[in-house]
């Protein structure tokens, strides 16, 4: 699933041109960015990179100021891939590296991840749990002088004047579910905005609803590898994307994505897109429009 990855230098790539959107239709623009500046030199783009790690979680995230953040490091045996990617696109620093929850299809490669690579700082929710995984990342942690930032609801990231990085959840009280512990983050670039929700289930997806918090997306990152338990109406409605991601291994053991979620976001009109099918999802925003690029076609 993830032998591909070679496809990924820059003269390989695939742009999709029916695949780019306006998305501010507010603002005079055209249909399509001029292919110019789509490439990967230009300055000016908010780069979002869902990794396809199987059944996991992986998202890099670069800034038009040059910043990174890295979203979930996928299984423990995603970190091989992980590692290429990063090094493959030049990157040997991650400003901010985020831990969703201590799941480990989420944290998995975390600690590796630390440990090789330069790390401004660490996100992770306040939660804890006993495996051998958690325990891994605290020492890579540990071991790298670094210390542990637990966001809140509303806690922004100051890490590029050009972007509004958002933390929206989880709300400061414990949860039944770890996986409503997720870290869910919004970052908003000009009048384009993007989504990410861990595996956040129903619980926290209402408290968000509920909030008044602005969950307005263009790009939504489908909780919970499209589980049923995630993905309310309520939620979705608010969010409002223009493109579901749904990161999620193909054949897995847990029936994702929920037909029942597919329907619901087909229903709303959203293009979804599946690292199962589609591999590695690319997406790049000059603040006005958001292009998809994909590395292999989806059937
Ligand atoms: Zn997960």
């Amino acid at each position: 699933m993830k032998g591909h990855r070679k496809v990924f230098s820059g003269i390989r790539l695939i742009l999709l041109a029916a695949a780019i959107l306006a998305v501010c239709i507010f603002l005079p623009q055209p249909a399509v960015l001029p292919e110019a500046a789509l490439t990967p030199a230009s300055p000016a783009l908010l780069k979002v990179d869902f990794l396809d790690v199987g059944q996991a979680d992986c998202i890099l995230i670069r800034t038009p100021g040059g910043k990174t953040l890295l979203i979930d490091a996928g299984n423990n045996n995603d970190y091989s891939f992980i590692r290429s990617y990063l090094l493959e696109n030049e990157i040997a620093h991650l400003d901010v590296v985020i831990g969703t929850h201590p799941h480990e299809d989420h944290i998995g490669g975390l600690d590796r991840v630390i440990n090789d690579f330069s790390v401004g700082s660490v996100y992770l929710p306040k939660v804890t749990t006993n495996t051998k995984t958690f325990r891994d990342l605290l020492l890579a942690i540990k071991d790298k002088g670094l210390s542990i930032t637990t966001p809140r609801p509303g806690l922004e990231i100051n890490l590029d004047p050009a972007v509004d990085i958002r933390i929206l959840a989880p709300a400061e009280h414990t949860y039944n579910d770890l996986n409503d512990y997720s870290i869910v983050m919004k970052i908003s670039y000009g009048c384009t905005a993007f989504l990410f929700t861990g595996d956040a289930e129903a619980v926290s997806e209402l408290e968000m609803v509920h909030s008044g918090q602005d969950l307005k997306a263009d790009v939504l990152k489908v909780a919970h590898h499209g589980s049923e338990s995630s993905s309310t109406e309520a939620f979705l409605a608010e969010v409002a994307p223009q493109y579901a991601v749904i990161s999620v291994g193909r054949d897995n053991n847990y029936g994702h994505p929920a037909p029942q979620i597919i329907d619901r976001l087909s229903a709303r009109g959203v293009k979804i897109l599946r690292t199962d099918e589609a591999g590695t999802i690319c997406f790049i925003s000059d603040g006005r429009l958001i292009s998809v690029i994909l590395h292999h076609s989806v059937e």
